[in-house]
């Protein structure tokens, strides 16, 4: 009996390890307890490319039969580009992120990377080659090292202090009471919402994904964090084909194109001072969240 429990505890530990890990996957989307039967391809083939074009043409989808939430949907990121969509809470913004990283198929039209459908690449391939830096960063009750190295877990220590210096949080690791090994998380040290995006930037940067993929966190954080946070972001998006999920404004002005989405659909498209010049939805937009920074100034 002894002879078999060992393996079994073994087993049995390993499947929760693995458990935990796709668990924590699906986290940073927010999409525990959901399960989609997402398969690869017989023939699927695997993404090599470095600097990936990215096309949604005409794409349809639905979480549920009863409604659809995208209603065709076009629009093209060229290699290196950053895109920007904007839009009212529950447009759809979220969705063409997860639909991106392949957590559902679509229900009509296609996906594109680098001119192939996404459905005849291998899983691994595309997520491997995406990064994302989501709404809300989920920290595992590990050291901050560990979560940093998250990214890219064979790493060397050398990697991670690299990553953390340029998302600006080295110095702040270091001036905790055990460095990289200080635990974080729920059972640790609690960090604040611009510092966790930093480790997602910093995991991000580790991963060196050629497709990026920013959720911006609705809660905002404070003016000075946020235009250093924007300012890694930039520099993070460089010669990465860019798609950027905002919920301020200020964050979509440098974008080489903006979305406006509403219920499912593209209203308007353009470059921010084109958008303005249009006088439409996104300049009444722009005109509102002007009116409020002021109003918080006054
Ligand atoms: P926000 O700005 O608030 O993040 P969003 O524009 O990103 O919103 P999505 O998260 O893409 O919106 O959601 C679009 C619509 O799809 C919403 O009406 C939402 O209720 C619905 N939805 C999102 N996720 C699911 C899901 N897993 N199952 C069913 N409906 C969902």
């Amino acid at each position: 009996l002894l002879q078999l429990s060992a393996p079994l505890f073994m087993l049995g530990m390993m499947y929760r390890e693995v458990k935990q890990a796709l668990t924590n996957m699906e986290r940073l989307f927010g999409l525990l307890d959901e399960r989609q039967d997402v398969r690869d391809a017989p023939d699927a083939q695997v993404l090599t490319t470095s600097q990936p074009s990215v096309a949604f043409r005409d794409v349809r989808f639905s979480y549920d039969t009863r409604r659809e939430i995208l209603r065709g949907i076009d629009f093209e990121i060229p290699a290196g580009a950053t895109v920007a969509v904007v839009g009212h809470s529950g447009s759809g913004k979220s969705t063409l992120a997860r639909l991106l990283y392949r957590f559902y198929d679509i229900d009509s039209g296609a996906i594109d990377i680098d001119g192939r459908d996404l459905r005849a690449l291998t899983q691994s391939s595309l997520r491997g080659a995406i990064g994302i830096v989501p709404q809300d960063t989920v920290l595992f009750n590990d050291t901050i090292g560990y979560n940093i190295r998250y990214g890219r877990p064979e790493a060397q220590d050398a990697d991670v202090e690299a990553a953390a210096r340029a998302a600006h949080i080295h110095d702040f690791i270091v001036g905790l009471p055990d460095g990289y090994e200080t635990p974080v998380g729920e059972r640790g040290l609690k960090l604040s919402g611009g510092e966790k995006q930093r480790v997602a930037i910093a995991r991000a940067l580790l991963k060196n994904p050629s497709i990026l993929i920013f959720d911006e966190a609705t809660s905002a954080l404070d003016s000075k964090s946020e235009r250093a946070i924007q300012d890694e972001l930039d520099r993070l998006a460089v010669g990465r084909t860019t798609l950027v999920i905002a919920h301020r404004l200020s964050t979509v002005m440098d974008a080489d194109q903006i979305l406006v989405m509403d219920a499912g659909r593209i209203l308007e498209r353009g470059t921010h001072s084109q958008l303005l010049a249009m006088d439409g939805v996104y300049a009444q937009m722009w005109d509102l969240q002007q009116r409020q920074e002021d109003e918080v100034v006054a």
